[in-house]
């Protein structure tokens, strides 16, 4: 809908993506805006739009291309981006994020067109609330911001890490409706280690190594106290930090301000959900199984310390929860006479003899469980699933490494090699199998089933910060939703195609949560539901 309260007429008005439709503004609305003659004569409905970009996007060669296509179209129609991808997210959020957008970073300074967010560098220390401050928009509720050093699993992309909060913010609107107006993804540019980069050409950022220590955890702080005073009422995700930054961030700033990270507690409910629910499918206790993680980082950890709240919450104690967690990272199975595991592994370090071999940790804890958390492609070996196979007739394997390349294992092996009796979920997607004369698909354990709720019930509900707690509300919540008709074909979580729906439910769901727990500083509607849906954005039709 146009604004008419909007001080934009004319060619500016075109120029702003958030106004321009294109083709499809009306002839009066051509008229009253001063946009006649800009525009050719005709009136596009918004089915032609929609038909136009999309016969566009299928005659390019590569996804980059359509990538790069995306991307323009957000410059330039950012209501049409939106129809667009909520048309089939299916089909077009792999583009917009995962694993495209992966590929998009790395190759950021050769295709990088109009800024979308904001680069907040280490030159801009001491001045950067002032930088904040250039953003067009004053009423920012939700940030999502990395320091680009450990983008999904490809390691250091720098600066050029941006596409990361960009298409994030993308999937929170199109997925829950989180107002895409209220968003703002920042890239703190603190330098880089990546040799490639600091020696390409193109590369965008500062040319400078990292920023570490003391110096490191003195700009976050400058920049989250400036995110204080300039967006107030904005929530912080953290993204794609790498793992030694991302815990302490979590820590330091989950009480004071209302922030998230994603990558450890997003995951951490996404893995929760598709255990509970693949434990409905096979009517198993979470208490009966035996859980082992091939990567320790923060996937991997963030998912143990749910599942160990979880399972408190349902009666354990919490030595009883820990237990039934082990951990295995590159030195092997992580166990108690290791030294120099630090806190975090060492909650999981159980007394055990020394292994190495992934397969004999399988065979030796009796894993019923594996999840895959590595970046290490094709770990899972044909060992391994046939080790866990041997622990329980329907073995869960859900290698989430992304993108889809450093896959602990792919959806055919998992099925192949367990003549479909597997549980499997993937971090990146896989195209169905065929097992036995069977199509089975491929659950894809997409931190997209978890984020965007969270963003809209912090939206709706201005929480004073989000305890872990939360998640475990949206990870019980999404368990519960896979149908039997799901579960029939390999799905534990609900297709992606209903995705506005599960997050509507999931936002409402944790949401009252909120409320119940009196954590929500926003005025407890009389209808949680309905205020969710409606306070959710979603283009004009
Ligand atoms: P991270 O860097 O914090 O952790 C990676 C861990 O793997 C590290 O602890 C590292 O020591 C370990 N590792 C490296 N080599 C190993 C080896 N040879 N054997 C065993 N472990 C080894 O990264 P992270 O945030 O934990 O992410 C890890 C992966 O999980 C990434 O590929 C990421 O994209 C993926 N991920 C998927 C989802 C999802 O599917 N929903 C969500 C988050 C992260």
């Amino acid at each position: 809908m146009t604004d008419p309260t909007s001080p934009k007429r004319g060619i500016d008005l075109l120029r702003d993506p958030r106004l321009n439709k294109g083709t499809a503004f009306t002839i009066e609305q051509r008229r009253e805006l001063g946009i006649e003659g800009l525009l050719p004569d005709v009136v596009s409905s918004h089915d032609t739009q929609l038909h136009r970009a999309e016969l566009h996007l299928a005659s390019l060669a590569t996804d980059m291309e359509r990538y790069v296509y995306f991307s323009d179209l957000q410059e330039r129609n950012e209501d049409l981006f939106y129809r667009v991808l909520m048309h089939d997210p299916v089909k077009y959020m792999p583009i917009v994020y995962t694993p495209t957008v992966g590929a998009a970073c790395q190759q950021y300074g050769r295709w990088y067109r109009r800024p979308k967010g904001l680069w907040v560098s280490r030159n801009h220390r001491g001045r950067i609330a002032e930088v904040l401050r250039n953003w067009h928009v004053k009423d920012v509720r939700f940030v999502v911001v990395t320091d680009g050093e450990r983008i999904l699993g490809l390691g250091d992309q720098g600066a050029q890490g941006m596409g990361i909060p960009i298409g994030k913010l993308a999937l929170y609107t199109a997925c829950a409706g989180v107002p895409p107006q209220m968003a703002l993804p920042i890239t703190l540019d603190v330098g880089t280690n990546n040799r490639e980069l600091l020696d390409d050409p193109f590369y965008i950022g500062v040319r400078k190594e990292r920023l570490t220590g003391e110096e490191y955890d003195s700009f976050l702080e400058e920049f989250v106290t400036a995110v204080q005073e300039v967006f107030p009422e904005a929530t912080i995700q953290w993204e794609d930090f790498a793992n030694q930054n991302a815990v302490p961030l979590l820590e330091r700033y989950r009480n004071r301000v209302c922030s998230f990270n994603d990558d450890i507690q997003g995951t951490a409910a996404v893995g929760v959900a598709g255990i509970l629910a693949a434990l409905r499918l096979k009517d198993e206790q979470l208490a009966d199984q035996r859980m082992l993680f091939f990567g320790a980082g923060s996937a991997g950890i963030g998912i143990a310390d749910l599942l160990t709240l979880v399972m408190v919450q349902d009666g354990l104690t919490l030595d009883e929860a820990r237990r039934r967690c082990w951990l295995f990272d590159s030195k092997g199975l992580v166990q108690s006479s290791r030294t120099g595991l630090g806190d975090q592994k060492g909650r999981y370090a159980h007394d055990h003899v020394e292994v190495t071999d992934l397969a004999e940790a399988v065979r030796q804890i009796k894993a019923t469980v594996i999840i895959g958390t590595s970046t290490i492609p094709r770990s899972f070996t044909r060992d391994v699933v046939d080790a866990m196979m041997a622990n329980t007739p329907r073995p869960l394997i859900f290698p989430f490494s992304n993108p889809t390349s450093k896959a602990e294992c792919t959806a055919e092996e998992a099925y192949q090699w367990t003549n479909g009796a597997a549980i499997f979920a993937s971090g990146s997607p896989f195209d169905p199998v065929t097992v036995n004369g069977k199509r089975m698909y491929a659950s894809q354990g997409n931190n997209v089933l978890i984020f965007p709720a969270m963003g809209l019930a912090v939206l709706a509900a201005r929480p004073t910060h989000l305890p872990d707690e939360a998640f475990a509300v949206s990870a019980r919540a999404l368990a519960a939703m896979a149908t039997k008709e799901d579960f029939a074909i390999g799905l534990i979580y609900p297709p992606l195609r209903t995705i506005r729906e599960t997050q509507m439910h999931i936002a409402a769901t944790v949401a009252t949560w909120l409320w119940d727990t009196g954590l929500a500083r926003e005025e407890r509607p009389a209808d949680i539901a309905s205020y969710v849906r409606n306070l959710a954005w979603r283009p004009n039709v």
